[in-house]
C-alpha cells in the first residue's frame, strides 16, 4: 500500500481528539452511523434521479461488535468511495474540518451536540481505524484506508465485492466497553433510534432449549418513520400517546400534544406534549429531544426555545438549527429566534383552541397547566398577551373563570372608593379560613392563588389588568381591604397609643415585629385582628423565590394588630376609662390575644401551653 501524510494541518491532532470531551466519547457512534445513513440516502437519491441504475437491494446498515477481538464494525451499502474520494473527503476535507472544529472548541464550551468532529471522532476510542469501500460507480476499484492514530495513513486497492463502506474500529484498551453489544445497543438507542435507514445490530434472538440463540432475522434497532415525520391526518390520539410512552416509559400520560410542521421560512417538525406539571417546575424540565433529520442531537434545548417551553416534553427536528456553534451564539441566531417565536405561537394557538372548543376539559386540566402558563406569562411578553385571553382564575369554591368573566362577576361588589377593582385571594384555604369567611359574609369572592410563582404573578396581573388591585384576604380587615368610602378612623391620643403599645408588647410573642392600633371594625368583627400588609408580604415572598429582591427577604416578619373598639368584649374591658383600661395582666385580654394568634397559626411553644392552662382555669370558674 502507498503511504501518505494526512491533510493540511501539520500538527498532530490525534492526541487532542483522544482527549476531546472525555464524557462524550460515545458520540462517535452517532457520527459514524450518520455517515452510513448519508451515504445510503445519497444512493437512493441517485437511484430516483436515474443516475444509478443497479439494484439497491437491502440497504440495512449493520453494526457488529466482537468483544473478544475488541472490534466494532459499521457496514453500509451506500454510495461508497473511490480512492480519489477517500483522499479528498477523508485525508483532506474531513481531517481539516476536524482540526478546525477542535480549534474552535477550545474557546467555546457547550457546542450543541458536539458536531463537527465527524469521521475522526472514531479515534477517540480506537488505536486503529480502517475504511474499506467500493463506490457505486461502474467499474470502480475497491479501496482500503488504514490509520493508527498518527498523521500517517496507508491507502491502496483491496478486494471488496459488495458496494458501500465498512468502517472497522480496533478499540483502545480503555475503550473496550464499545466492543460490548449491550453498550453499543444503548448508544444506538440514544442516538439512532429514529434514523431514516434501518440499522441492525446482530440478529434477533430466540429462547431455545433454556438459552437465547440467534435467529436469521436482523435485529433492527430503529424506527425509520417516527411519528413526527408522518401526516397528522393519518394519526390517532392513541398513536401520540404510544409515542410519548416510547420516549418516556416512566412518565404519566400527558394532557395534550401539538404536532409541529413547517417548511417555510425554516424547516421544522416535531411533537410537543404538555405533561401534568402540578407544582414541580424542576422535575418536568429538559425533556425535549432535539433531532436533526431524525438524528439525535441533544436533550437540552434551552438555547432554542424560551425557558418556559422547556417544561414541555417531546421532540423537535430541524436541519435549520446551526449545530457547530456555542449556546450563546445560538440564542442570537436569526433562524433560531424565528423557530422559538414559531413554537411559542403554536403553543399559544393550541391552548387558545382547547380553552375555546373544549372549555370543560380545559378547566379540568387547569390545575396541572397553571404553573406552565403563569411561568410563560411571566417570562414571555408575547405569550402573556395571548394567555390573558384564555388563562383562568380558580376561586376558593373550586370554580373557574376567564379573566374577563371574573371581572364582570366581581366588579359591582368589589370596586373600592378609588375605582380599583379589588381581587381578593387566599394562598391556603385552611390557614386563612376565618379571613375567607369574613370576605364571604360581605358577599365578596376569594380567589385561590396557591402556586409557587403567585407572588410574582399577582404583580404581573396588577400591571396587565386595568385598575386592578390584588390583596390577600389576611392583609387587613375586610372593610379596609375594599374601602367603599373614607371611614372615620378611631382616634387615639399619643398617650393612649403609647399605653396600647406597651400593653400588647408585653403580651405578644417576641418573634415578630408589630404595628399596634385601635380601630372600628364593626360590632360583629373579631376583638383583635392580626394582619400582614400585602406589600411587605408579597415582596418577601418574591424575594424568597429569588429575583434580586433580597432586601425584602431580610426584613423581619411584621404584623399589624388591630384592636376592634366596637367589639362588645373590648368595649366591656375598656368601660368608661377607655384604652388605658386595657392591661397586660388582664386574663381576658390575654385570652383574646391568644385566640387571635391561634387563628393565625402564630401561637406556639410556651405561649401555647400557657393559653391551654388559662383556658382550663377559666372553664373551672
Ligand atoms: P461530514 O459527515 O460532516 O461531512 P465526516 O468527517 O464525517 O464529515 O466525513 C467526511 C466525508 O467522508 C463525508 O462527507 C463523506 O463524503 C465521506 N464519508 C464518510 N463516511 C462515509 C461512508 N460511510 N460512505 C461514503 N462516504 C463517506
Amino acid at each position: 500500500m502507498a503511504k501518505g501524510t494526512i491533510g493540511v494541518t501539520t500538527e498532530n491532532i490525534f492526541p487532542v481528539i483522544k482527549q476531546f470531551l472525555y464524557s462524550d466519547h460515545d458520540i462517535f457512534v452517532r457520527e459514524l452511523v450518520a455517515n452510513a445513513v448519508d451515504a445510503t440516502l445519497k444512493l437512493k437519491a441517485l437511484a430516483s434521479s436515474g443516475e444509478f441504475k443497479g439494484e439497491l437491494g437491502d440497504l440495512t446498515i449493520h453494526v457488529d461488535v466482537d468483544n473478544k477481538k475488541n472490534i466494532l464494525k459499521i457496514t453500509d451499502r451506500g454510495i461508497g468511495m473511490t480512492e480519489e474520494e477517500v483522499d479528498k473527503y477523508i485525508n483532506q476535507i474531513a481531517f481539516s474540518s476536524a482540526g478546525e472544529f477542535l480549534e474552535k472548541y477550545k474557546d467555546q464550551t457547550g457546542i450543541i451536540g458536539h458536531f463537527g468532529l465527524g469521521f475522526y471522532s472514531s479515534f477517540m476510542v480506537s488505536k486503529k481505524v480502517t475504511i474499506e469501500s467500493l463506490s457505486w460507480k461502474e467499474g470502480a476499484q475497491a479501496v482500503k484506508w488504514e490509520c493508527n492514530g498518527d498523521p500517517e495513513y496507508k491507502m491502496g486497492p483491496c478486494e471488496k465485492a459488495d458496494r458501500g463502506t465498512v468502517i472497522t474500529l480496533y478499540l483502545d484498551d480503555d475503550s473496550k466497553e464499545f466492543g460490548e453489544e449491550s453498550r453499543i445497543g444503548e448508544l444506538l438507542h440514544k442516538y439512532c433510534k429514529f434514523m431514516p435507514v434501518p440499522i441492525a445490530m446482530g440478529k434477533k434472538k430466540e429462547w431455545k432449549e433454556s438459552k437465547y440463540v440467534d435467529t436469521d432475522e436482523d435485529n433492527i434497532i430503529n424506527g425509520t418513520e417516527p411519528l413526527w415525520t408522518r401526516k397528522p391526518a393519518d394519526l390517532k390520539d392513541e398513536d401520540y400517546m404510544n409515542f410519548y410512552h416510547s420516549l418516556y416509559p416512566t412518565l404519566d400520560d400527558p394532557m395534550f400534544y401539538i404536532h409541529l410542521n413547517v417548511d417555510y421560512p425554516f424547516n421544522l417538525t416535531g411533537i410537543l406534549y404538555f405533561p401534568k406539571i402540578k407544582n414541580q417546575l424542576e422535575v418536568s424540565k429538559n425533556k425535549i429531544q432535539l433531532y436533526c433529520n431524525q438524528m439525535f442531537v441533544t436533550d437540552s434545548v434551552e438555547a432554542i426555545v424560551p425557558e418556559f417551553l422547556t417544561l414541555l416534553h417531546g421532540v423537535i427536528d430541524s436541519p435549520d438549527i446551526p449545530l457547530n456553534v456555542s449556546r450563546s451564539y445560538l440564542q442570537s441566531d436569526a433562524n433560531v429566534k424565528k423557530i422559538s417565536g414559531y413554537i411559542t405561537k403554536k403553543v399559544a394557538d393550541r391552548l387558545e383552541e382547547i380553552a375555546k372548543d373544549h372549555a370543560d376539559d380545559f378547566q379540568v386540566k387547569w390545575d396541572n397547566l397553571k404553573l406552565f402558563i403563569e411561568y410563560g406569562m411571566l417570562t414571555e411578553e408575547k405569550f402573556c398577551e395571548r394567555a390573558l385571553k384564555f388563562a383562568l382564575f380558580k376561586n376558593c369554591d373550586g370554580k373557574y373563570f376567564k379573566y374577563d368573566d371574573y371581572r364582570k362577576a366581581i366588579e359591582a361588589e368589589q370596586t373600592d372608593k378609588d375605582k380599583k377593582v379589588v381581587y381578593l385571594y387566599a394562598s391556603d384555604v385552611q390557614a386563612q379560613f376565618p379571613y375567607i369567611e369574613a370576605a364571604r359574609n360581605k358577599g365578596y369572592d376569594v380567589l385561590l392563588c396557591d402556586c409557587p410563582l403567585d407572588a410574582h404573578f399577582v404583580n404581573l396581573l396588577e400591571n396587565k389588568l386595568k385598575d386592578a388591585k390584588f390583596v390577600r384576604v389576611d392583609a387587613d380587615a375586610i372593610d379596609r381591604l375594599i374601602e367603599k368610602s373614607e371611614a372615620p378612623k378611631f382616634e387615639t391620643t399619643e398617650e393612649q397609643q403609647k399605653a396600647l403599645k406597651e400593653t400588647f408588647e408585653a403580651i405578644l410573642p417576641t418573634d415578630y415585629k408589630y404595628d399596634i392600633k385601635m380601630d372600628n371594625l364593626g360590632e360583629t368583627a373579631q376583638p383583635i385582628l392580626i394582619t400582614q400588609s400585602e406589600f411587605m408580604r408579597r415582596y418577601r415572598d418574591m424575594a424568597a423565590l429569588g429575583g434580586g429582591m433580597n432586601f425584602y427577604g431580610e426584613l423581619p416578619e411584621s404584623y399589624t394588630i388591630t384592636v376592634n373598639a366596637q367589639n362588645p368584649v373590648i368595649k366591656k374591658l375598656m368601660g368608661e376609662e377607655g384604652v388605658s383600661a386595657l392591661k397586660a395582666d388582664n386574663e381576658t385580654l390575654r385570652q383574646l390575644t391568644d385566640l387571635a394568634l391561634l387563628s393565625n397559626n402564630m401561637l406556639k411553644g410556651k405561649n401555647l401551653s400557657e393559653f391551654i392552662k388559662r383556658s382550663e382555669a377559666l372553664l373551672l370558674k
